[in-house]
């Protein structure tokens, strides 16, 4: 594994001049995620899982994006969000940059819901180029979480500062993690929800749904080791494709 960002631009000449060729970098968010849990949320839990890539599949691993596509949470400070055309630029630029550094096989690993399209967008559009992109959204997690979770989703499929998101940071990161003031909300969603744009501001108070306190560092630990044994396995494919 190479950390690209305190390697020298030899190191990274002489990695790939061994036949290593993989890039791997997060792209995360800067958003807000409830009293208890940081804005960098995202990014931490996106960073853990693509510097685990990096190291079993010996890849490069380059500096983690720390913003995203998060206009949903736009309403609560904190919440710097790109736009969808930024994100897609800026998944092309990376990716071009790795494949001129002789890093052609890259890989994203995506720790944002709002980032989801634009990075499609972006993969789609590298592939015209002949440039091989694999776009890794958290699998398995949905799996993982229905197992380990006791508490109630707010929504179903959405992890968004309640009990999965905590426990996953409280896994990678627990000093920005401040379990006194995790409070659970349950607000009413609209009934067209998911089918047009809401902020979600307009619907909570804060940016939790569902319930933080049953969260827990142990927990984190399975759900991570779900999403990098199912991710590593479709870098696995990826790699020999
Ligand atoms: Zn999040």
């Amino acid at each position: 594994m190479l950390e690209l960002a305190g390697a020298t631009s030899d190191e990274v000449r002489d990695f790939v001049a061994s036949g290593r060729r993989l890039a791997v970098v997060a792209i995360g968010a800067l958003e807000a995620h409830g009293a208890h849990l940081p804005l960098s949320t995202d990014t931490v839990v996106a960073e853990r899982v693509a510097r685990e890539l990096a190291e079993r599949h010996d890849g490069a691993l380059l500096p983690s994006v720390a913003y995203g596509e998060t206009w949903a949470t736009s309403g609560w400070p904190g919440t710097i969000s790109l736009s969808p055309e930024t994100v897609r630029m800026l998944a092309i630029d990376l990716a071009r940059g790795a494949v001129a550094s002789g890093l052609d096989r890259v890989v994203v690993v995506n720790g944002d819901f709002g980032n989801r399209l634009p990075l499609a967008a972006a993969a789609r559009d590298l592939a015209a180029d002949g440039i091989r992109v694999l776009v890794l959204d958290h699998p398995g997690l949905a799996e993982a979480a229905d197992a380990v979770r006791e508490s109630a989703p707010a929504v179903p499929g959405m992890n968004h500062g309640e009990e999965i998101e905590t426990s996953m940071v409280l896994a990678v990161a627990p000093d920005l993690v401040h379990p006194d003031r995790a409070q659970p909300q349950y607000p009413e969603f609209p009934v067209d929800f998911g089918t047009r744009p809401v902020r979600l501001h307009e619907i909570g108070e804060n940016a939790v749904f569902g319930d933080p306190r049953p969260a827990t560092a142990a927990k984190g630990e399975t759900l991570f080791a779900a999403v990098i044994a199912a991710a590593s396995a479709e870098v696995e494919r990826f790699l020999a494709g």
